[in-house]
């Protein structure tokens, strides 16, 4: 599943290529049959919060969610669009652009008050400009009331919008805290802590397209081996202390960690 970086890099693509723009919006497969209130309208806004994607219109937004197995795909062309490949949902078309979407968990026109009331369920996101750390206080909020452990509240999406499994991972790592600790219980500088390595590793994330989570390693394309400390690195030896690196299934999804380096 893409992280939230990924949503940032595709609301950017929106920014720089169909702004301003009148937008054919059509749904090739089909089932997107609510295209039509918005197609030939202009893309006034183009937006990520967590892991969605908000379009704004004229008249409402289009909100996508690729979840699992949702896929982009951006084309430039020069006399006639290229032919939709696959079960095309939806596909977005402007001047000599088109973006087509594939997939998605989610895909529907809102209006404002339904984007308001999806976007209330969100928590921070790391990626958003945060002028007064309102951001951060909500996320030290949350984690700080709740007695769930770390390792499930990162992937809550109401908790801290954007992160997956590969940033839970690696961020938990670099903490070096323990992913079965109950929030209530991490002191407040570790949280916010955690906070702002989000912001710095999902921004490398957005600026390179690339999950680069350890140091040494911020720059370049590392190879997938050399990428991570912790993410599917089960039975490998720890980068720092050699000891096999952990999984363990928390609420459905895969969790890497060094139980040595991270048992506190
Ligand atoms: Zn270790």
């Amino acid at each position: 599943m893409p992280e939230g970086h990924t949503v940032h890099r595709t609301a950017k693509h929106f920014s720089k290529h169909f702004l301003g723009k009148q937008v054919e919006l059509t749904s090739p497969q089909g089932r997107f049959t609510d295209s039509k209130l918005v197609s030939g309208q202009a893309l006034l806004t183009s937006e990520a919060f967590g892991k969605q994607l908000y379009l704004g219109f004229e008249t409402a937004t289009v909100r996508i969610h690729l979840g699992i197995y949702g896929k982009w795909r951006f084309r430039g062309f020069e006399d006639t669009p290229p032919e939709p490949v696959g079960q095309v949902r939806a596909r977005f078309l402007s001047g000599e652009q088109v973006a087509d979407v594939v997939g998605p968990t989610s895909c529907e026109v809102l209006d404002a008050l339904q984007v308001t009331a999806k976007q209330s369920k969100l928590g921070p996101d790391p990626l958003r400009i945060d002028p007064g750390d309102h951001e951060l206080q909500r996320f030290l909020t949350r984690v700080a009331s709740s007695k769930v452990v770390i390792g499930q509240l990162l992937m809550d999406q109401s908790v801290i919008a954007g992160v997956g499994n590969v940033y839970r991972a690696e961020l938990l790592f670099r903490a070096g805290l323990n992913p079965y600790t109950p929030g209530h219980l991490i002191a407040s500088e570790v949280i916010a802590g955690i906070w702002f390595d989000a912001v710095m590793l999902m921004r490398i994330g957005v600026k390179t397209g690339i999950m680069l989570t350890r140091d040494g390693y911020l720059k370049g394309r590392p190879t997938i081996l050399d990428r991570y400390s912790a993410y599917k690195r089960e039975g490998l030896p720890c980068r720092n202390c050699l000891n096999p690196i952990s999984i363990q299934v928390l609420n459905s999804r895969k969790l890497y960690w060094c139980s040595s380096c991270q048992s506190a």
